[in-house]
């Protein structure tokens, strides 16, 4: 490590703390921590996290900073301050609710800023890509959900940081989000490394099953990798059904609805597709076969055929049939080098 890395390191190290200090013991953080305790945040789980607050100040960070001989320049770098048009630096983070994103040994490297309601501007605000910050790579929680994982022998992968935080209030402490951005290989294979079996539960909105679909498919392409799916109701995000329907209702809902993937593929198409349409039905069918006909076991690929036939009213005689005509359980990274197999490739289907 250089001597500005672990410069920064240092500072956000000293920043979050701050921050941290400003939500809870201060006047200037009452109205956060007020809006975050009536979010249902405990104050175990403020401390657990390290949540903070930057109040409305342009200088109180860079000042900060100064004040212990930090090099301006790097603390920029750092994307702790921001360079003002005139040249002066100042305070990145204003008004905003503090999440500190930590590397995978647990030190923070970055932050993300949520806005207090009613105030202007992007709801949420992410450090810039530094030196020690990679969102491709970078999973919030992923240092503490290492050491939890040994116990549950799974993780959680939330959309959103609050989803993360609520969870681990309410006694589900093996999740992770990513930064605002959709899933990559890069998290799957860092999330590979210490489990094979992930549960995805992202926002029960159109956006959140869009975004299902395709992490979905990229653990699946991963290999080996046990997927299952938690698709809400109601459109509701994690956080939201936490504070809705209360965490007895959370914790039922996320031990009891685990689906698979073809299920998960049957329900998401069905939005998007009619039932009446005969052709409509075939290319539905079609899609869905597709995926049963990955499934190694046999008990299991009936189950599929019988919900799609419920679905359908295909008769089961002919989906069988019509699955008997692929080609047996072609594997994911077989066929996507298989130009000749097109059919079956799974990525046009809804791009
Ligand atoms: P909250 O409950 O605080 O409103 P959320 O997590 O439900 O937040 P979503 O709108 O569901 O927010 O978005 C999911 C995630 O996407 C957020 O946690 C955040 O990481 C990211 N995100 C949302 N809005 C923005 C934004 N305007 N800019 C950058 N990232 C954003
Ligand atoms: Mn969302
Ligand atoms: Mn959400
Ligand atoms: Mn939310």
């Amino acid at each position: 490590q250089t001597d500005d890395t672990h410069a920064m390191i240092e500072a956000h190290a000293l920043v979050s703390q701050l921050y941290h200090y400003i939500l809870t013991s201060t006047e200037e953080g009452t109205e956060a921590l007020n809006y975050l305790h009536d979010r249902g945040l405990n104050d175990e789980v403020i401390r657990q996290f390290n949540i903070g607050f930057a109040p409305k100040s342009w200088e109180l960070v860079t000042a900060f900073l100064e004040k212990r001989d930090f090099d301006q320049h790097v603390m920029i770098d750092a994307g702790l301050l921001a360079r003002r048009d005139d040249g002066n630096a100042v305070d990145r983070f204003r008004e905003r609710i503090m999440f500190p994103i930590t590397n995978d040994r647990g030190q923070t490297i970055a932050f993300s800023g949520r806005l207090l309601p009613g105030v202007e501007g992007p709801k949420y605000l992410n450090s810039p890509e530094t030196a020690l910050f990679n969102k491709r790579e970078t999973l919030f929680n992923f240092a503490n959900v290492r050491k939890e994982i040994r116990q549950t022998k799974a993780v959680t992968v939330f959309e959103g940081f609050m989803d993360v935080i609520a969870a681990s209030q309410a006694g589900i402490t093996n999740g992770v989000a990513s930064m605002g951005t959709a899933l990559t290989p890069e998290h799957i294979s860092k999330l590979k490394r210490v489990t094979n079996r992930v549960i995805v539960c992202y926002d029960g909105d159109s956006a959140g099953l869009n975004a299902t679909y395709k992490a979905v498919q990229l653990l699946q392409e991963a290999r080996g990798m046990q997927v299952k799916i938690i698709s809400l109701p109601e459109k509701l995000d994690p956080d939201e059904y936490i504070q809705t329907k209360g965490v007895v209702a959370f914790k039922d809902f996320y031990e009891q609805q685990q689906i698979e993937w073809p299920l998960f593929l049957m329900r998401y198409l069905s939005l998007a597709t009619d039932l009446s349409q005969a052709d409509e039905v075939a290319h539905y069918v079609e899609q869905v076969l597709t995926e049963i006909n990955r499934i190694e076991n046999p008990i299991e690929k009936e189950v599929y055929l019988a919900e799609l036939n419920q679905r359908t009213q295909i008769d089961k005689a002919v989906l069988r049939q019509q699955l008997a005509q692929r080609q047996p359980q072609p594997q994911y990274e077989e066929f996507a080098f298989q130009p000749q197999e097109q059919r079956l490739v799974k990525r046009t289907a809804l791009d």
